[in-house]
């Protein structure tokens, strides 16, 4: 099934290919990027952050309104909240299909440093691959190296690889052959 990733147009620029590249090798899908026309709302002043709840809600209504069927998955710029935790890297929504990343904390600029792309388009892909992988019906890993493991820091992310384990994969695999049905 082909999976559309949404790119908003504040997201970071150049490196969208890089992403569709890096994703297409962790799950071995069809994909395809595309400019995202996703209106979001949730956005709270105070913590100059997004409800990720509320971001796909959005996507939800979109892929009512256009009768959308394939998994999409939003990529955006904005910091990300959700209740009882201070941010999150990502949110999807299995029952509807829908998925979003946010790269302000995947970005090395926000830790100070200097911005490196491949960094950046490996952190991307790695949270999108993981909002898709739920999408799909997989749950978290413990294996601290595996695309399903749930990174609580940017090292934690970075220490993962471009890859599901082999349980993950097989799992993904499975699932993603049901759903072609
Ligand atoms: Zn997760
Ligand atoms: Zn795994």
């Amino acid at each position: 099934m082909l999976i559309k990733i949404f790119w908003d147009q504040n997201a970071p620029r150049g490196l969208e290919s890089a992403v569709e590249r890096r994703i297409h090798s962790i799950l071995g899908s069809p994909l395809e990027v595309v400019e995202s026309c996703i209106l979001l709302s949730g956005y709270d002043r105070e913590r100059d952050q997004y409800d990720a709840q509320k971001i796909l809600s959005r996507i939800q209504l979109y892929k009512r309104q256009r009768g959308a069927t394939e998994p999409i998955l939003l990529v955006i710029p904005h910091d990300l909240s959700m209740k009882g935790q201070d941010f999150v890297f990502g949110l999807a929504r299995e029952s509807v299909g829908a998925a979003v990343v946010s790269t302000a904390r995947l970005d090395n600029g926000y830790y100070g440093r200097a911005r490196e792309d491949s960094d950046l388009a490996g952190r991307i892909a790695k949270e999108g691959a993981h909002e898709i992988g739920h999408l799909f019906g997989l749950e978290h890993c413990a294996d601290p190296e595996c695309v399903m493991f749930p990174p609580r820091t940017l090292g934690e992310l970075d220490r993962k690889k471009l890859a599901f384990c082999p349980a993950c994969g097989k799992r993904f695999r499975l699932s993603e052959g049901v759903d072609a049905l």
